[in-house]
């Protein structure tokens, strides 16, 4: 159950208290968001809704397209038709997709940001998540922007079937973009970071940040221990295993993630502004 779930079961009850995952504590959820979903006695990071990620980043935002929405082009039906699914996580989250663009102002720098949320279907990439997310690196291209992706994905979107694989495709080309023009994209990898989009556009970003403790992998760890049959390390797949191996470039809490990205947003813009080309 995602955190978002929880609140809001717990909201229908007017129960207002939730047990931390990781210290067990008992917290009061609006003193919890209030701290940015961070548990305030082990600074255990819970998943983070987009639209409140968005709202704490950056200011003067306006969504971009929200006009494309997802479809069922092959009719799937498990124990749940798709539709219903998707019907389903549309009300729950109040969002019409996964993942979510905007543009704004991130302190006073004008960025594109792109924000999953692994409350709509577990994050998963499906066509939309993959167009939307092309489209955001054409955008910010076009306007000269830095592209930020915070991201939190189960992986592929299954029910979509090959149309959800060849995302990867396509948001790989998309950040090329942005790299033929120099302007930075930068990763956010949150938990989970799994599948299809960690081996896809979140890690190709020239920077990738990671939150603390967040599991980032290809295949989960119970996968891979039955297909190496050997035990895996401690913290594996961890995002300060992944720090220490040099797979991501900093590990950053959530309280200290808008100056880290504003800093670095300054840093690798700056030769835009003060170098003749
Ligand atoms: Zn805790």
């Amino acid at each position: 159950m995602g955190f978002l779930d929880r609140f809001r079961k717990r909201e229908d009850k007017e129960v207002l208290w939730t047990k931390c995952d990781s210290c067990k504590s008992l917290l009061y959820i609006p003193e919890l968001r209030a701290n940015l979903n961070v548990c305030p006695k082990c600074q255990h990071h819970f998943n983070m809704p987009s639209k409140e990620r968005l709202q704490h980043l950056l200011k003067d935002f306006y969504l971009l397209f929200e006009d494309i929405k997802p479809a069922d082009p092959l009719n799937f039906k498990d124990t749940k038709s798709y539709k219903e699914r998707l019907k389903q996580a549309q009300e729950q989250t109040t969002l019409s997709e996964a993942l979510l663009v905007a543009e704004g102002l991130l302190v006073d720098e004008r960025v594109v940001l792109a924000v999953m949320d692994f409350n709509f279907i577990g994050g998963s990439m499906g066509s939309v998540v993959g167009e939307r997310f092309y489209r955001a690196c054409k955008h910010a291209s076009n306007r000269e922007l830095p592209l930020i992706a915070i991201i939190t994905s189960g992986g592929a979107r299954m029910q979509e079937g090959i149309l959800s694989l060849m995302q990867m495709a396509k948001t790989s080309i998309g950040t090329g973009y942005l790299k033929r023009k120099g302007l930075p994209y930068i990763t956010v990898l949150t938990d989970p970071t799994t599948g299809g989009v960690s081996a896809s556009f979140a890690f190709l970003g020239d920077i990738i940040l990671a939150e603390p403790k967040a599991l980032i992998g290809f295949a989960g760890p119970r996968v891979i221990e039955q297909t190496i049959k050997q035990q895996l390390p401690e913290g594996f797949q961890r995002a300060e295993f992944l720090l220490e191996k040099g797979m991501v470039d900093m590990v950053v809490h959530r309280k200290e993630l808008k100056d880290a990205l504003y800093n670095l947003i300054k840093f690798t813009t700056y030769w835009r502004r003060h170098v003749e080309v």
